[in-house]
């Protein structure tokens, strides 16, 4: 890969992770702010905890993502960005725009989700 392509895809990461480092202090803090404005009846509590568990949800998920996006720019860092963790092929150039965290290609990521995720 070129080092303008790895200069945009480190760019294209860091910018996702700080609006997913955003995002999970916004929805602490919207949860916070619920708490704090003295939620009385039942209907309040259970809203409350329901967005507990949505935002548990969806933070485990950015979370996992923030990983992702990690180890992709510890990879650019390495000079190993861009290549499948499985075949060691060039992952396509088009995904990683779309997926710039992709850990695999979109062969390799198919047989991922079929036999390790499920
Ligand atoms: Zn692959």
């Amino acid at each position: 890969m070129k080092q303008s392509e790895l200069d945009y895809f480190k760019e294209l990461l860091l910018e996702r992770k700080e609006q997913i480092q955003r995002n999970i202090n916004d929805a602490a803090n919207e949860i916070d702010g619920l708490r704090q404005s003295g939620a009385t009846d039942e209907f309040d509590f259970a809203s409350i905890s329901a967005d507990e568990e949505l935002e548990h949800s969806i933070s485990a998920k950015q979370q996992q993502e923030l990983n992702e996006i990690d180890q992709s720019l510890k990879k650019i860092e390495s000079g190993i960005y861009g290549i499948c963790d499985m075949c060691e092929d060039d992952i396509d150039i088009e995904r990683l725009k779309v997926k710039p965290h992709a850990r695999y290609c979109i062969t390799c990521r198919e047989i991922a989700e079929k036999t390790i995720i499920k």
